[in-house]
């Protein structure tokens, strides 16, 4: 199948308007930092810079807390309805506002434009959508009991989907009554700084939701800060522990979403090409940077060489190079840091023995970018059959029946997703039930709904986010007498 040739598409960063300098977002306001240091944020696909992003330090924790502190008492006690318009006014701002989002998300992230711009922001919106639904209706989301906030909450989010990961946070959190401070990652600030001005234009009270920036320490700050009520957070697997044992023996309540090491699983009665098409997008989607991608495909050995070949051909496909770009399929890597990560343990699958498939792909000079790389002749004890990569990295094994499948999905410490392509409705039943994941798909992947629950099993962290186990998580539930 020969590729394509396109004419580049470039969407326009005419709509954004990006500063030379930010504030960190706290009561309202965009305020400098206490210690007046910032640090450059930059686009990945380019490698230029964007912006000077400020450095929160404890100081600033405690001020963002406080004014979130501040604020808790009256934005707890107006009626959900008035809650619920908030959430509302957001939502649809974000729709209104969502190209530039989209643009400013791919600048940022360097994930594909059509990506941000079709699945990350009408996603983002409709999370707000789906809780602005509840804020009004908590007693009916839990009969019989009375749902109470929290408090403040000290929100941490990754690199990966940054505006989604803020809206999954943000949006179930105002809905129960609580007010917020979220951390973006350090490389991806800018999408959480335009929604600091989305909050403005929506007249939420100031102080409800704060933005602070800044690197690890500042998270921890954040996380130990004692007047936090609870903790959420997203990212690996080892930050996610430390975050665990920072909070032990306080009462801050904690959920960890933490990383993943999904099994992909094809049998043979498998539509194929559909199946193909779902390979590519679990391990290759937002360049593979997603923790519930499928990086471990699962073959029945009967089908194996024909899936592997028509795995290949579509690869040969898939269109590397400018984020921005509305043909490309393979964006840029995040940060330098996440490309040397993705080489080091491509390189020990090498040496460990794995044979390597990488197609024939052009690499832009400059930004940070990996072609989409296959590894077969994987064994389970191989470190690319058992750490997260979070890059494009997908590693082949077969298997012979069902029981053995699941033994293979289930071998690793992670538990966040997996799926199962059959033709068989009582086959996807009976593996669902044996997966240790906390979501599997069917004959799809990497599938996501607000009204759908998400998160892990084991070390994938705990805690549920979607839906109304989503909104639990924010709420302390009490018998009603
Ligand atoms: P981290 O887990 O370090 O980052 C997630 C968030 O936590 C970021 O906002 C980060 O800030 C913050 N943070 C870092 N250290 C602390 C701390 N001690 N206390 C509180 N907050 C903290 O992920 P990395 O960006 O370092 O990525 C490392 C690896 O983690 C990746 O290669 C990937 O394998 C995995 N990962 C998994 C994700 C998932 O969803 N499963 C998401 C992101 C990464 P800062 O950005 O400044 O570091």
């Amino acid at each position: 199948m020969a590729k394509w040739e396109y004419a580049p598409a470039p969407e326009s960063t005419d709509i954004v308007d990006i500063k030379d300098t930010y504030g960190l977002y706290i009561d309202g306001q965009f305020v400098e930092p206490a210690s007046g240091e910032y640090f450059k944020t930059i686009n990945p696909g380019t490698e230029e810079v964007l912006s000077a992003i400020p450095v929160a330090g404890e100081e600033d924790i405690d001020r963002a807390v406080g004014a979130a502190r501040g604020a808790f008492k009256k934005w707890s006690a107006l009626p959900g309805s008035q809650r619920s318009k908030f959430i509302f006014r957001i939502a649809r701002i974000i729709q209104e506002r969502a190209r530039e989002l989209a643009v400013l998300e791919s600048m940022n992230g360097g994930k594909p434009i059509k990506e941000s711009r079709d699945v990350d922001v009408p996603l983002v919106a409709a999370h707000f959508f789906y809780y602005a639904g509840w804020a009004d209706k908590l007693n009916y989301a839990f009969p019989g009991r009375r749902a109470e906030p929290l408090g403040v909450c000290a929100q941490i989010i990754p690199w990966n989907f940054p505006l989604l990961m803020l809206a999954w946070k943000i949006a179930p959190a105002l809905a129960g009554g609580n007010t917020v401070v979220l951390k973006p990652a350090e490389t991806t600030p800018l999408t959480a700084l335009l929604f600091a001005e989305l909050c403005e234009q929506a007249q939420l009270p100031a102080g409800v939701v704060n933005i602070v920036t800044g690197a690890g320490a500042t998270g921890q700050a954040l996380v130990r800060h004692a007047d936090v009520d609870k903790v959420a957070f997203t990212g690996s697997t080892e930050v996610g522990k430390e975050i665990q044992r920072a909070v032990a023996g306080t009462s801050k309540k904690l959920t960890l979403e933490l990383g993943g090491k999904a099994a992909n699983i094809i049998f043979d009665d498998a539509p194929l090409d559909q199946a193909v098409e779902g390979i590519v997008n679990g391990i290759f989607f937002n360049q593979g940077h997603v923790c519930c991608a499928g990086s471990r495909l699962l073959v029945q050995e009967t089908i194996a060489d024909r899936l592997i070949e028509k795995l290949k051909r579509r690869l040969g496909t898939l269109r590397l190079g400018d984020p921005l770009d509305k043909n490309t399929d393979i964006g840029a890597i995040n940060s330098r840091d996440q490309l040397e990560k993705i080489r080091r343990l491509v390189g020990i699958g090498v040496e460990e023995g794995a044979e390597l498939y990488q197609p024939a792909c052009e690499i832009p000079d400059r930004g940070f970018f990996f072609p989409p790389t296959v590894f077969t002749g994987v064994s389970q004890s191989h470190r690319i059959a058992q750490e997260e990569i979070f890059g494009p990295v997908l590693s082949v094994m077969t298997f012979r029946t069902p029981a053995e499948a699941v033994t293979k999905a289930n071998n690793t410490p992670f538990g966040l997703s997996a799926g199962v392509w059959t033709e068989k409705g009582s086959r996807i039943l009976w593996m669902a039930d044996r997966l240790q994941a906390g979501v599997v798909w069917a004959n799809t992947f990497n599938r996501f709904d607000p009204a759908s629950p998400f998160g892990g099993y084991k070390e994938s962290g705990f805690g549920r986010e979607g839906g109304r186990h989503g909104l639990e998580a924010y709420v302390r539930l009490q018998e009603v007498r």
